[in-house]
């Protein structure tokens, strides 16, 4: 009989595994070697007929999975937009899955459903929006701007006498959905899934930044649903939000505003400028596993209108136990789901606003540092590096791809690729609480070694 009632063995293993992990993540390579997914095989056997010792499954783990763990913990992962994990977000995300809380209502869990009911406050003032903002606890940016859309949809139709919910969209008044032609590909496959189509997009022309250019916005009205984003994707620049937010109000359109990483500008006095204008748009999405560092799998949609949120969101069966309190799943797709907010708050309390902003300053000082360091070394920096990203360019696209090729794997430090402005570049997200001037001078090296490791062209 396996013993479930906080036998600590396995439970000590396992801790003291995952710290020695964290002991040595800056240490180790960025991105596992060729033995070490190899070693993956491992993994790929038959359903087990029969169990294991609890002892061995994490020992598997720790002796096959740790070594294909992707460092993006340690502090010279600039990858994608990545963030790390701080202390106390993992050690109060240990405790909530040794309470294991199902999130979904009050009554499954009075704890979850309050410190939701606290951050819905905390992120609302901290971000600087309307009070009594709803807001919801999803796995990520992605699901919150599937949810900010399918309100604001639902609402647009709302208003002109046309329930979605119950009617579905044949027959339903038009709605015309723009898009900046440089926002992040998720919101192209929320319009997709919501049934708006993703090829009926009308795609709203950027500047060489990535802005959105206001004076290309054409005349809007009660049908437009707009979405703008807060940190581009590649260049981490903000769409002049106050310019357009203004014509979106006066038209009865509506706005959403995608700020996965770059809304965080807000929590900080000295780059709010950034944002300017972004409390006037009617929903948000906004990462807490990115740029705050809260532990993965922490997305949060923000809806100024409660109403339009909870109505696009609504369930009912005789079972489901509502109650005077929050009930999360009255804002969000899920039912069943783990409790997020445990370890958000838990970053958050730590943290405190000060802190919030002392970090969200530091990532765009280390990622300034950094490009003029690259520049220094002679390579072109693409981007005006506004809040975390950087863009870095070699001579010509073969060197560039080269370049990368080069220091993916080194192992040193991670960083990808993307296009921009037509040309290669190599995409640095300074997005890790860990990171530290160190890390920036020991990656720019890196960068500098890898292109001296090119072989000459014949
Ligand atoms: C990361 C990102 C998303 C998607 O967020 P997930 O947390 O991966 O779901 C959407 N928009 C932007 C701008 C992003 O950076």
């Amino acid at each position: 009989m396996k013993d479930y009632d906080g036998d600590a063995g396995v439970l000590n293993r396992a801790s003291s595994y995952a710290l020695e992990y964290r002991r040595r993540v800056s240490r180790s390579r960025f991105y596992p070697d060729e033995t070490a997914l190899n070693n993956l095989l491992n993994f790929r056997e038959p359903v087990p007929e029969k169990g294991s010792d609890d002892s061995a499954v994490i020992d598997m783990l720790h002796r096959w999975g740790a070594p294909a763990a992707v460092a993006s913990t340690g502090g010279r992962y600039f990858g994608f937009v990545t963030g790390g994990i701080t202390n106390v977000g993992l050690a109060a995300s240990w405790m909530a899955d040794a309470w294991d809380q199902n999130a979904a209502l009050y009554v499954t869990s009075p704890i979850a459903a309050t410190l939701e009911e606290v951050l819905e406050n905390w992120l609302t003032s901290l971000l600087s929006l309307p009070p009594k903002t709803a807001a919801a606890i999803v796995s990520g940016a992605a699901t919150a701007i599937l949810c900010a859309l399918t309100a604001g949809r639902n609402e647009l139709c709302r208003r002109r006498g046309w329930d979605v919910r119950q009617d579905g969209l044949a027959g339903a008044p038009r709605i015309r959905v723009l898009v900046s032609e440089q926002a992040h590909s998720t919101v192209a496959r929320a319009v997709a899934i919501l049934g708006l189509g993703a090829n009926s997009i009308e795609p709203l022309e950027c500047d060489s930044q990535g802005r959105v250019r206001p004076d290309c916005i054409p005349d809007l009205d009660e049908t437009c649903l707009v979405v703008l984003q807060a940190g581009n994707v590649n260049g981490g620049s903000f769409d002049p939000f106050e310019d357009i937010a203004l014509r979106t109000r006066e038209a009865g359109a509506w706005l959403h505003i995608d700020g996965a990483f770059g809304l965080w500008a807000r929590a900080c006095p000295s780059l709010s400028y950034l944002c300017r204008g972004a409390e006037l748009a009617d929903s948000w999405s906004v990462d807490a596993h990115k740029t705050l560092n809260a532990p993965y799998d922490c997305g949060v949609v923000l809806c100024e209108d409660r109403n339009a949120l909870s109505a696009s969101m609504q369930t009912e069966a005789s079972y489901i136990q509502w109650s005077a309190n929050r009930d999360n799943m009255a804002y969000s797709p899920e039912m069943s789901r783990r409790a997020r907010a445990i370890p958000l708050w838990a970053t958050i309390k730590s943290l405190g606003r000060n802190g919030i902003a002392t970090q969200v300053e530091k990532l765009h000082t280390l990622a300034g540092e950094f490009a003029r360091l690259l520049a220094a070394a002679g390579f072109e920096i693409c981007n005006n590096v506004q809040f975390n990203q950087v863009l870095v360019a070699g001579r010509d696209d073969e060197e560039t791809s080269r370049t990368l090729e080069g220091l993916q794997s080194n192992g040193e430090i991670w960083c990808s690729g993307a296009t921009w402005n037509f040309r290669k570049v190599i995409r640095i997200s300074v997005c890790s609480f860990a990171t530290t001037r160190d890390d920036i001078h020991r990656a720019a090296a890196a960068f500098s070694s890898a292109r001296s490791r090119i072989p000459a062209r014949r």
